[in-house]
Formats: C-alpha cells, structure tokens, sequence
C-alpha cells in the first residue's frame, strides 16, 4: 500500500510503448522504485500530484484525470466496491490541507507517447532552462508568494504542455446569438423542459419517431442518451440526426467512455454539420454496468471536462486538439451533467465549477427527489460564483413502482430516494404510478421556485406517453405552445 495514500489499491505500472535509451531507462527505474511504495505511482508519464494533494489519480477506473465522477462517495469506488473512491480520498485531503482552489485546474489527457516513460528528466531540463541558482533561490526564499511561482514554473509547463494549456479560469463562450432553439430560450428567460426519449434497440425507427412526435411540441429539446449502462442502442449520433429531420431540437449525449480523442472531434463534427446544435458531455456508465462479456474498464481516452475543454476550444478558437486551425469551426451549446447527490455538496461544486470553466453552458443534474439537498448544492455552486454562468436543468424521473424507487435508491449512483417518498409508494398499492407522477408534479412545484433553475429535465425512462400530462399539468409549457391538432386538452391529460 503506498505511504501517502491509505487505503490506495496497488496497481501495475505503465510500461513505455516503445524501447527507450539507457539513460531514460535507468531514470524510468529510479523514478519507479521512489515514486511506486510512496504514491503508487503508475509512470503516466504526466504527474499530477502537485494538483491533487499528493494521491495520485492514476488508481481511478474510469481514467479521470479530473475529478470525482457522479457516483463518487465517501465508502467506496462503484466500479470497484473493494477500493475507496480515490478521487473522493483526493477531493478530502485538499480541503482539509487547504488546497481544494488547485483542483479546478483543467488537467489535459495522457500523451501515451509519454506514458511509461519518466518525469523527473523533464523537471531537470525545466529547471536548467529557468536557471539552476534562480530556481534555488527562489525556492528557499521566505517570501511564501515568490516560493509558489518558483514552484509553478517548474512544473505548470511539464503537466500543462503546449497543446493543451489548462487553467482555473471561466472562459466566456466567443459568440453571443444563441447557435440552437434550447440556448436561444434560455437566454430569453424561459423555463424550459428537456425529455429524454430511449434510442431504439433495433434498426426499426418507428417507435423513436412517434415518441419524438409526442414530446416535441411540450419541450424545448428531446435529449438521445449514448447506450447508458454501457449497453448499446441505436446512436445518439443518429437519433439527434432524425429528431433534426423531423423539426425537433435535439441534445445529442456523448459518452467519453466509448470515444477516443479523434473519435470525439470526427463525430461532432458530423454532427453538427447535420444540424446538431446541442452536445452533453459526459463521462458514461462504466464498463461494470454492462451486461457479459464486458469491456476494459480501467482505461478511458478522455474525460467529461476534457471533453469540453476539446470542443470549446474546436468552437470559439477553430482549433483542433493538436492545434491544426479549422476554416469553419462548429457552432454548439456545451452542456454537462451535474450530480448534486454525489459525494459532499462542496466536493461537486468544486466538480461543476471546473465544467463551466471547461466550457459548460447547461447542465443537466442527475435525478433530484429531495428538494432541500438540492438547495444545500445550490448554495455551494452561489458561493463559488458560477451560478450565473450556467443554466441549470433539474433531472426528474416519475416513480412508476416501488421496485424502480428501490432500485434507483440503492443501485444509482448518486441517486438518493427519501425514506418519506418509498413509503407513499408503497402505501399507494395499486394506485402507486399514480403517486408517483403526483411526487414529480410536487418536487416541480419546489423546484420551480428555486433561484438559479431555469428548468426541468425529464428522463421518463420508456414512458415518454406521460410527458406530455406532467409538462400540462406542471404549467411548465413552453412559451410558444399550440396544443398538437389531432389532440384535444382533455386527451392530453388523460
Ligand atoms: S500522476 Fe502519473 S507520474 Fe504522478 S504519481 Fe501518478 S502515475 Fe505517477
């Protein structure tokens, strides 16, 4: 067990993709045997550790280089219950040293050219360029501020190396006319309500467009989910391509689980070309959800933040991530997920607060049944500032049984069903679909009235037919609504 990590589980280190020379090779090995029993260091190639307190991040599943992921808690990693969530362990051990400002820096994916190979050479030749006495003075000054930047320019260009150039800054979308349907009604001040509607399971389409006919005229936009569970659908790539075709706003959810970095630029470029306007970054259900055989689940090209870091920048500076310049950049909405029951209320905003710096614009919050938690995560997200650089839609799903409430409780991360709400489920007996739209309808009318919400995600999961009675019922219609020709006020509330 590494000593400055308890509880930190022992994984293999990287090896060098190709023969490195013998100097390297001896360094590599130092660095290894110092670095291994102190921090389980896996040889990245790209140290952390100055930004994340000392544990190094390379012990995550799902590869997150920044941050917790949505099911983080305090007791254990769920993709692996045997191990603690190290990002929770690393998110900790900042507040308590007074370093949690450090974990907003935007820290760039793996340059697998590098991985396996040593860092320390790279800190020798920083450190030479910058001047061996300047560095050394600077070091053992008494001056706390001069110590700092000394340190920072030592190792800010080595983890943040030209290509990618993060930082802890909020970077303002470089547009200002609304680029989709969604952003333009936001910004006008509509309360707006986004549904999902499930990909299909086979090539036939029927069924999507007829769930894409229902909702369309009670939403603002129908988000296309990217095979959750890590259990593939038809693509959100696609469905969001027939929601354009069929006069629909599309959100088009992308997965980093299943992309690599040139998968991720190629598509949304396809995408947007095809008129998708709004794109939701998210990292994905890992591997361990998916049904056998199941896929690697220890490696992921890239993260949800880095995601968005890639594709502002492809926006606003027509870059591509090697830096190529685009002649006609893509023009999207950036939207992220948002877990508010995830790990502690001022962990997660830490989290949030790096999205929008990264290039959130939206969020999308994970299923919300306890309105004054909610408020309790709110607050945090006012004291870090950012509530008005982002719109916030809250997920809600309507309870249709008992057994999904219970599911959802114990099996969702991040998904928190209040002990008062299972027992009117299960005190409704028959009548339990019934009580459980009646909650949705209740937690809309708290969650209506509560600063910085600017709208209401509904994921009916396969019961798209009953959006349209919550939307009416709620008195959340969109702005512009025109009861659909072939329905009549008293069918839609059926
Ligand atoms: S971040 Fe990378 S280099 Fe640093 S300790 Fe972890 S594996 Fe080693």
């Amino acid at each position: 067990m590494p000593i400055f990590t308890p509880g930190r589980r022992w994984q293999p280190a990287y090896s060098p993709f190709k023969k490195e020379p013998i100097g390297r090779r001896t360094l590599e090995f130092v660095e290894r045997i110092v670095k291994g029993p102190m921090f389980g260091c896996r040889m990245c190639g790209n140290c952390l550790l100055q930004e994340t307190s000392f544990i190094c991040p390379m012990e995550c599943p799902k590869g997150i280089r920044n941050g917790p992921c949505g099911g983080s808690t305090a007791e254990k990693c769920y993709v692996d219950e045997t191990r603690p969530c190290i990002w929770y362990k690393i998110y900790d051990r900042s507040f308590r040293m007074g370093r949690e400002e450090k974990l907003l820096e935007v820290l760039p994916p793996l340059d697998w050219d590098k991985v396996g190979t040593e860092t320390w050479g790279d800190v020798y030749y920083q450190v030479k360029k910058l001047g061996t006495k300047t560095v050394a003075k600077g070091l053992i000054t008494r001056d706390a501020v001069k110590r700092t930047v000394t340190w920072d320019s030592i190792f800010r260009p080595i983890r943040q190396p030209n290509w990618w150039q993060g930082d802890s800054e909020y970077h303002p979308p470089a547009y200002s006319e609304p680029v989709s349907e969604l952003e333009r009604r936001l910004k006008a001040g509509e309360f707006v309500v986004t549904a999902e509607v499930a990909p299909p399971m086979t090539t036939s389409v029927k069924k999507l467009i007829s769930n894409i006919e229902l909702v369309k005229p009670y939403v603002a936009a129908i988000n296309f989910t990217d095979s959750p569970s890590a259990t593939p659908r038809m693509s959100s790539w696609a469905c969001s391509t027939l929601a354009v075709q069929n006069g629909a706003e599309p959100v088009m959810q992308i997965a980093a689980r299943d992309r690599t970095r040139t998968g991720l630029q190629a598509e949304v470029l396809g995408a947007n070309a095809l008129g998708v306007r709004n794109l939701l970054c998210l990292s994905g259900d890992s591997m361990k959800l998916a049904p056998e055989p199941r896929g690697r689940m220890d490696i992921v090209d890239i993260d949800s933040i880095q995601m968005l870091w890639i594709l502002r920048r492809m926006r606003d500076e027509g870059k591509y991530l090697d830096g190529r310049a685009m002649k006609f950049p893509p023009k999207y909405f950036l939207g992220a997920a948002a877990s508010p029951f995830a790990s502690e209320p001022k962990f997660q905003a830490i989290r949030e607060h790096k999205k929008i710096n990264a290039g959130a614009q939206f969020f999308q919050t994970n299923l919300v049944y306890d309105t004054e938690h909610l408020e309790i995560w709110l607050n945090e997200l006012a004291k870090r500032n950012v509530l008005e650089k982002v719109y916030i839609l809250v997920g809600i799903t309507p309870l249709k049984t008992l057994k999904m409430a219970t599911y959802m409780d114990d099996e969702v991360p991040g998904v928190n069903v209040p002990k008062h709400l299972l027992k009117r489920l299960e005190d409704a007996g028959e009548g339990v679909e019934e009580e459980g739209i009646q909650i949705a309808l209740e937690l809309i009318d708290k969650i209506k009235t509560l600063q910085g919400i600017h709208g209401i995600h509904l994921m009916a999961v396969g019961w798209e037919e009953i959006v349209p009675r919550i939307v009416t019922e709620a008195g959340i219609l969109p702005d512009d609504f025109v009861l659909p020709a072939e329905k009549t006020k008293a069918s839609v509330l059926q």
